[in-house]
């Protein structure tokens, strides 16, 4: 567990500012969801805390230590997309151990660790198949398994429901429940569902053409949204 200092981070590409410098403090263990339009920085925004981009200003820090120049691999976070990127050529149990492979956990270890992961998302009687044998919903759980493999301080999530079906979302979301209370990690989660949003989050952070709109618990944006935008977003009545 860790919090995520997130002070003046801003990212431009070119000339145009995709994310303008923005102020977030989450709390050690918070599940936090960020919703708001397509395009307004959502992904940006994660990928800067991942490391998969590099801030054009500001400063990062997770668990109090300043990540902002540290590597993606040295953070203590990890990344669910909304595509699974699994490898196709790997089975389950080595897609879900490629992370401990690069880096270099000795095979015992790695074998205990994808054990308890498979066990905990339920994919144990699907060690030994292949992605294409899988359905959405398993191979967005082997996903999963691979991102939390390595105990991540943080997790972060990209819309990771987005492709699955109407029914599916609904289990998966209490997945995501259950899988925050477990691993006690510090969530952060994107989507467009304004119910995943309302269920899963402690705080919901709404965005909008590269700023953060609004920042409060669930029910509080619901009652008093501060804009138009913000009502759009949570789906309270304008
Ligand atoms: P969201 O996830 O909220 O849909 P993104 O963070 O993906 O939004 O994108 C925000 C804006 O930044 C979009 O206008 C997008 O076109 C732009 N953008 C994202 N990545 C790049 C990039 N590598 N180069 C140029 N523009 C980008
Ligand atoms: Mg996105």
């Amino acid at each position: 567990m860790a919090s995520v200092e997130i002070a003046g981070l801003g990212k431009r590409f070119g000339a145009a500012t995709v994310l303008h410098p923005t102020d977030l403090h989450i709390e050690d263990g918070e599940f936090v969801v960020i919703v708001g339009p397509s395009g307004c920085g959502k992904s940006t925004l994660l990928r800067l805390v991942s490391g998969l981009e590099q801030p054009s200003q500001g400063r990062l820090s997770i668990g109090g230590r300043d990540v902002t120049d540290a590597a993606p691999a040295d953070r203590g976070v990890a990344m669910v997309f909304q595509s699974y990127a699994l490898y196709p050529h790997l089975t389950v149990a080595e897609n879900i151990a490629f992370p401990l492979k690069v880096a270099r956990v000795p095979r015992a270890e790695r074998d205990r660790r994808v054990a308890a992961v498979a066990d905990a998302l339920d994919l144990t009687e699907l060690l030994a198949r292949r992605p294409r044998a899988l359905s959405g919903g398993q191979r967005q759980r082997v996903s999963i398994g691979r991102a939390i493999v390595r105990d991540p301080k943080v997790l972060l999530l990209d819309e990771p429901l987005s492709n699955l079906d109407t029914g599916l979302r609904v289990r998966m979301r209490h997945e995501f429940a259950r899988l925050h209370q477990r691993l006690g990690a510090t969530m952060i989660y994107v989507t467009h569902d304004q119910l995943e949003a309302m269920t899963l989050a402690n705080r919901i952070v709404v965005m909008n053409a590269g700023r953060v709109e609004q920042v409060g618990a669930p029910l509080d944006l619901y009652a008093r949204p501060a804009s138009l935008a913000v009502a759009a977003a949570i789906g309270s009545p304008a």
